[in-house]
């Protein structure tokens, strides 16, 4: 295989980005740099990197190409959002750690060179200018062409474990393969509890990014962390395949995933939805025991009501696949075209007999495939609560 040579690459990026043209003698790093030297299509996000002032680079680009500046004074960065893309702009810096696990102490400006320093993984350390010149971490383009993640040096994982979940990754969604040393150090980081420095909201944050890749990517990199001593993960790759294929199609993977895997959410992770997360890990196996001794569909509309597709989901590759199935297919969505009013209308006085005499016009309905507003109405009204 070949890399695209960096002025093809910069060509390519700036035909699928107006930011580019307008970026002057800043640099583009990471992902971006990457794929394009990969001849990968481009994401939507870029990171540039100018060598004097970030900031003013980012009030260049929005004072020429408009969209929405935010500047995050306390990094002295700043996004600028324009025609769908998100451009982070830093100053090019350096960085100490002063203890491992802890946030960096930032220098800035600091040459180039320094700022690739301070990056994961070789392959991410190698900047690009619009005009195609590249520079690069040494030996980050040999790794590049053979596929190969490498730190950049032995305490890089102590410094910053959150690179041992984005090393998983990266080898899962790129399918490259880790270097012999950084696989050592990764295993040595996970045995000597390094994750444990570096705070449970940023760890998950990077296992959520994990999750958050297309399922199949997920699970390999799920597996590696495993593999390398990752604590806190479950990862029975069957269940997750069978848990996955029963989820609706358009719905997100994550939350299913961090169910089945870490039981729930880990303290001090942050999640933006958690229902799902906690719904889906109440149980699944005993769920799935309910749904298989459900003789009707109604049984089954009752065991469900109130659960989410992730929870349905997630019991059903516990050993309830074809109820999960069903109910998805013919249950779950199954509504009443009466309402409460259409029984109050008709004399029924309002109280607990108008719930009980809509749950067995429901029950007709699933059981006994009756249709129709009368059906309902027939069924409703025929039946007497006790
Ligand atoms: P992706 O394709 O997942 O977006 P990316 O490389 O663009 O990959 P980002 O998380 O946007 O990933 O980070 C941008 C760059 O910043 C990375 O390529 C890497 O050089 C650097 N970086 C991000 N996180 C770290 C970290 N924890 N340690 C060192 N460098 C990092």
């Amino acid at each position: 295989m070949v890399l695209t040579p960096p002025e093809t690459a910069a060509a390519r990026l700036r035909a699928a980005s107006p930011v580019i043209d307008a970026l002057g003698d800043a640099w583009i790093v990471g992902g971006a740099v990457r794929d394009a030297m990969l001849g990968l299509p481009a994401g939507k996000d870029l990171d540039v990197v100018d060598p004097v002032d970030g900031v003013a680079r980012a009030r260049e680009l929005h004072r020429l190409l408009g969209g929405v500046l935010t500047v995050h004074d306390r990094f002295g960065t700043a996004t600028v959002t324009v025609d769908g893309w998100s451009v982070d702009v830093a100053t090019a810096r350096a960085e100490r750690y002063p203890r491992p696990g802890a946030l960096p102490e930032v220098s800035v400006p600091a040459p180039l060179t320094e700022d690739l320093v301070r990056r994961d993984f070789t392959v991410n350390a190698i900047a690009l200018r619009p005009d195609g010149e590249v520079l690069a971490f040494p030996g980050a383009l040999d790794d590049l062409l053979t596929r190969r993640l490498t730190v950049l040096h032995p305490s890089s994982f102590r410094d910053d474990p959150t690179r041992l979940y984005r090393l998983a990754r990266y080898e899962a969604r790129l399918g490259f393969g880790v270097d012999h040393e950084t696989e050592g150090l990764a295993r040595e980081a996970f045995a000597a509890g390094a994750p444990a420095t570096a705070g449970a909201a940023r760890i998950g944050n990077e296992v959520l990014l994990l999750l958050a890749e297309e399922p199949e990517v997920a699970i390999r990199g799920l597996e590696l962390l495993r593999s390398l001593g990752a604590d806190g993960l479950e990862v029975d790759r069957e269940l997750l395949r069978r848990a996955g294929a029963l989820l609706p199609d358009g719905l997100p993977h994550g939350p299913l995933l961090l169910a089945a895997v870490c039981g729930g959410v880990p303290d001090g992770w942050h999640v933006e939805n958690p229902g799902p997360v906690l719904d889906a890990a109440r149980d699944p196996a005993g769920l799935a025991a309910e749904m298989r001794a459900a003789v009707k569909p109604s049984d089954l509309h009752r065991v469900l009501r109130g659960r989410t597709a992730e929870a349905a989901a997630l019991a059903g590759a516990h050993g309830a696949e074809p109820q999960a199935r069903s109910w998805f297919d013919d249950i779950r969505h199954v509504k009443l075209e009466i309402r409460g009013e259409d029984l109050v209308a008709a004399g029924i006085p309002p109280g607990p007999e108008i719930g009980a005499k809509l749950e067995e016009a429901l029950r007709k309905r699933l059981d006994e495939g009756i249709s129709g507003r009368d059906a309902e109405l027939a069924a409703a009204l025929a039946h007497v609560p006790r």
